[in-house]
């Protein structure tokens, strides 16, 4: 089936219109109509193979909500007409030890990603969300609330599972002093979920600007990160920082800000690498984690809990046309906090 799309035709490129064939509806098979596709930082960096060789032409997107369209004679977890999202993946084998544990983003076979990326056949390309229909198996499809604008409930498909995770994970709760280090598109849903979990939240930001905004969000306070003077007050503050800063910056910087026995959860994932000195983490037993995403059931999880929360990201919608716009504001960090791509003008 011929499917709208907008793709890269090669690295570097802007994105323009193109037509991805998508497969017939298979018996475990869910077909979606995409409403909107969030655009991730991710997304850039892969189209500008800033994190080695792609695959093009590329259609982006793995933050992609729309509704059910049609389902195969197996599938139960949703019907015709259902809100329903999709994620960073598309497959996985099932079989290994992490698909068991519910980790299918640590698939030992390779799991299928969303976009530039194959089925689990290692032959058929995949085509991500900047399209207008898609269709998964039923494993890797979500159920998204229905009371949620389908607009901001795309972007938790990605930022909002990528903060959840390590939040979850980490034990931030009532009476954690939390530091969300930088405030795109993952800092603003850290700070709106790290809140909603009943964290007081500090945003560390390069971005004055921004004070105000992470207030609305939810941060209990702001702190300039251009200003040196930062680092010493803030000094030995938190139980918990979650780093979601695209470019390189210095951790040892930040892991001073650790209370000993602290962790600093990487999410953002800079190009280059960076030096970390032993010394930074021996002096209070600090931790240095990452995190990445987080499997489908997590994924559920974060979904239902935004759904009683009533969290959904604050978004830019925009037209296909100004998807390579969008490009260039992100990178300059010029986004309040998420373009959300309204599929229709595809
Ligand atoms: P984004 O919307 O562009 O936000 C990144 C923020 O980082 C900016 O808004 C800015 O915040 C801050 N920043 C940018 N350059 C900086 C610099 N040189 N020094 C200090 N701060 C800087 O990006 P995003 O979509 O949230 O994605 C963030 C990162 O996470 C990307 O690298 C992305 O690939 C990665 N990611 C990882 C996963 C995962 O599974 N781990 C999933 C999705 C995305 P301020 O203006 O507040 O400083
Ligand atoms: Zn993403």
């Amino acid at each position: 089936m011929q499917t709208r799309a907008y793709a890269a035709p090669a690295a570097n490129q802007p994105l323009e219109p193109w037509n991805v064939e998508r497969r017939a509806v298979g018996p475990d098979d869910v077909q979606i109509d995409i409403l909107f596709a969030g655009i991730c930082h991710s997304d850039i960096h892969q189209v500008r193979e800033e994190w080695g060789a792609a695959k093009f032409p590329m259609v982006p997107g793995h933050e992609i909500v729309g509704k059910v369209s049609a389902v195969g004679a197996n599938v139960k977890k949703v019907k015709v007409g259902d809100l329903a999202g999709v994620g960073c993946l598309v497959d996985s084998c099932g079989a290994c030890g992490s698909c068991h544990d519910h980790h299918e983003q640590f698939c030992d076979k390779g799991a299928a990603g969303t976009y530039n990326s194959t089925e689990m056949d290692r032959k058929t390309p995949t085509y991500g969300g900047y399209s207008q229909r898609v269709v998964v198996t039923e494993r890797f499809v979500l159920k998204v609330p229905g009371h949620l604008d389908p607009a901001g409930a795309a972007p938790l498909l990605c930022a909002g599972i990528t903060t959840y995770s390590p939040l979850h994970r980490w034990k931030c709760g009532k009476g954690t002093k939390l530091g969300v280090v930088g405030l795109g598109g993952l800092g603003h849903m850290a700070v709106k979920i790290g809140a909603a979990m009943g964290a007081e939240v500090t945003m560390l930001s390069t971005s004055e600007s921004k004070a105000a905004d992470a207030k609305r969000l939810g941060a209990a306070h702001f702190a300039n990160t251009k200003d040196e003077k930062t680092f010493k007050t803030l000094a030995k503050q938190f139980d918990l920082l979650i780093d979601t800063v695209s470019a390189k910056h210095d951790y040892n910087a930040y892991l001073r800000m650790l209370k000993p026995m602290g962790a600093m959860v990487c999410v953002g994932a800079p190009p280059e690498p960076q030096a970390i000195s032993a010394f930074s983490l021996i002096g209070g037993n600090k931790t240095l984690a990452g995190s990445m995403i987080g499997g489908i059931k997590e994924t559920q999880h974060m979904l239902d809990f935004c759904g009683q929360h009533k969290i959904v990201a604050d978004v830019e919608v925009i037209s296909a046309k100004q998807i390579n716009e969008a490009y260039e504001r992100t990178v300059k960090g010029d986004v309040r906090y998420r373009f959300s791509i309204d599929t229709s003008t595809i």
